[in-house]
């Protein structure tokens, strides 16, 4: 262990007005010490601030009767202002409490100057150090992060308090960049977390090499950082230079120790503290950024978002509606409606998809593309999602169960029920509690469910499968799977995005594509639905490209299952 007794000098500093006992001090650290004790010596506090700004110091022996400054008072500004130099306090009379005291505001030790002697004051000045030393690093190992030797989480917090004060009351400007990776975690789950945290040191290491010595960063907690930077020559309005600096040293390819590239992008949020006139509190400011980030995330990532009032109101607009979504259930502000698949060889009604509808507490009916993803974000599209499968079974077993051909019964499911390892069970309950036959059910799932969790996914959609329920790719042609998942997966239907009908009978190439996806699909035995027939033309040409069902407003609107009752026998062939 590095200890005072091998290494440098040892600079003090005496701040004592009465001159005869500064000189006695100067002799007894002279008889009793070797040469490494330096002394500087000065009459005021504000002469010791002075000189402590300039130079250096191990310690300082402080008279607690200043001109300047009298009692504890001087050892608390001077730790505060000083934490990293160790005090030592000296006063005239023996008083035990007061010594307590000083200790607990920051001294290291309390010295009666006419009971202290210069073996006593040279032994004093060793340890105060030697226990400086040791307090100096317990702080900055709480405040560190272990692993990427940047400041963490807590140390942050301190840092940018003092920031924005700082920035308030000299009116200057102060940027918060909140930074975390898209791709992390694969990172981990594929190469192992030895390599994620390869990783983490090289991004922050990055990050260092991005800032300048007066800004602040910090690893918040996982793949998670933040910087903190003087704002007051940027032009916010129109860009952040230092996210964009962070961004192009983030797209500088990544490698895993054995020189495999990752897949990594960042996001990054940033919020302005204007000290002008900004005073909003600390939790809020950081509230700010990290909005900022996810909505950098949302847009797609690699890129990053400056937070502003109109994102403002757009976030209060959704926790309101996260307020509201919350007891929609219990109010019963959601129902359901069915529109009709029909099949284009026998013209009748082959399924119907229910579909959710939300009236809100003014009245509204909010449209299903708005609502979920705000019921995705926070995981209510669970049971929101175990609803709509009840509701849908139960209503209609009541209206079809008796019908001699009952059509199928179509359900959109989330990705995210669809990763609830709880699902599979709920769809079995439901079935049962409703007296549904499995082979009456489809569930429809984005291609984009088997972006995450591929094997998780696979392995839910087969058990479905082993259930007996049908599975249907919708909005296909949209999202991003490969040939061969589309081969792996085990759905007999495929939908296809209504954004091919709408352009097909004025874009050739919009026909190929919708005719080459209805070949592919046959190729691989499943059969297809097309989505958005608006026009009896537009259902002519794609019941002459092959598709085996169609659905749209030329058909029907949704409509509640009442109202599809007495359609359903009735002849809807386009010829
Ligand atoms: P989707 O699954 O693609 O549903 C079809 C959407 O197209 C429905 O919109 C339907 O009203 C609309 N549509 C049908 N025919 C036509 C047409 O001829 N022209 C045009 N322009 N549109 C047509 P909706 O009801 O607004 O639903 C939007 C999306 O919300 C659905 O898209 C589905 O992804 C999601 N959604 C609806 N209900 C649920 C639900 O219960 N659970 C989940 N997870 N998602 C749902
Ligand atoms: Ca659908
Ligand atoms: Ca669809």
């Amino acid at each position: 262990m590095e200890t005072y007794s091998n290494s440098s000098s040892i600079r003090v500093l005496h701040v004592e007005d009465n001159l005869a006992y500064a000189r006695l001090v100067k002799e007894s650290i002279k008889d009793f010490s070797t040469s490494r004790i330096l002394l500087w010596h000065c009459t005021k506090l504000a002469d010791a601030y002075t000189l402590l700004e300039k130079e250096r110091m191990d310690v300082v022996l402080l008279d607690l009767s200043l001109p300047d400054s009298l009692g504890l008072s001087s050892v608390e500004t001077l730790h505060n202002r000083f934490p990293e130099v160790a005090l030592i306090v000296l006063t005239g009379t023996r008083h035990e409490e007061l010594g307590i005291q000083a200790l607990q505001l920051g001294a290291q030790d309390y010295l009666v100057k006419d009971n202290c002697g210069g073996d006593m004051l040279v032994k004093s000045i060793f340890y105060a150090c030697e226990r400086q030393r040791i307090d100096t690093k317990i702080r900055d190992q709480a405040l560190t992060d272990g692993l990427t030797g940047l400041p963490n989480r807590a140390h942050f917090m301190g840092y940018l308090k003092n920031a924005l004060s700082r920035a308030s009351r000299l009116h200057s400007n102060i940027t918060l960049l909140y930074l975390d990776f898209d791709g992390f975690k694969q990172i981990n789950d594929t190469f192992g977390h030895l390599e994620g945290d390869t990783f983490l040191i090289e991004a922050a290491n990055r990050i260092k090499s991005c800032i300048r010595q007066s800004d602040f960063c910090a690893r918040l907690g996982g793949d998670e950082f933040a910087i903190v930077a003087d704002a007051s020559e940027f032009d916010f309005e129109f860009s952040i230079p230092l996210a964009d600096k962070v961004l192009a040293a983030m797209r500088e390819t990544f490698y895993t120790r054995g020189g495999i590239e990752l897949a990594v992008s960042c996001s990054v949020g940033c919020a302005i503290y204007q000290g002008r006139n900004n005073h909003i509190g600390i939790d809020r400011f950081i509230q700010s950024a990290d909005e900022a980030m996810y909505r950098a995330k949302y847009d797609g990532g690699d890129c990053y978002c400056l937070y502003d009032e109109h994102f403002a109101k757009e976030s209060l607009r959704s926790s309101k509606m996260l307020i509201q979504l919350r007891s929609a259930l219990k109010k019963t502000q959601f129902h359901l409606e069915f529109q009709p698949i029909i099949n284009t060889q026998t013209g009748v009604i082959s399924a119907v998809e229910t579909l959710l509808r939300w009236t809100d507490n003014e009245g509204n009916i909010v449209p299903p593309t708005e609502f979920i993803p705000y019921l995705e974000k926070n995981q209510m599209i669970r049971t929101v999602g175990e609803w709509v499968l009840k509701e849908a079974c139960t209503q209609f077993k009541a209206q079809f169960g008796n019908l001699k051909r009952i059509p199928q019964l179509t359900i959109n499911v989330s990705p995210l029920q669809l990763k609830d390892p709880t699902f599979i069970r709920c769809v079995a309950d439901c079935l049962e509690d409703a007296g549904f036959d499995s082979s009456w059910l489809v569930l429809e799932i984005t291609e984009n469910v088997l972006l995450n969790d591929i094997d998780q996914m696979m392995s839910a959609l087969n058990e479905l499968v082993d259930m007996g329920v049908l599975i249907a790719i919708d909005d296909f042609g949209t999202g991003y799977s490969s040939m061969k998942y589309l081969m792996d997966i085990p759905a007999e239907i495929l939908k296809i995005d209504r954004t091919f009908v709408e352009d097909l009978s004025s874009s050739k190439s919009h026909q190929l594509i919708t005719k080459g996806m209805i070949r592919l699909a046959h190729a691989l035995g499943k059969s297809v639905v097309v989505e958005g027939v608006e026009t009896k033309d537009v259902a002519r040409a794609l019941t002459l490209m092959g598709a085996d069902f169609l659905q749209g407003f030329y058909f029907s609107h949704p409509v509640s299952l009442d109202g599809l009752k007495d359609t359903l026998t009735i002849n809807h062939a386009v010829g």
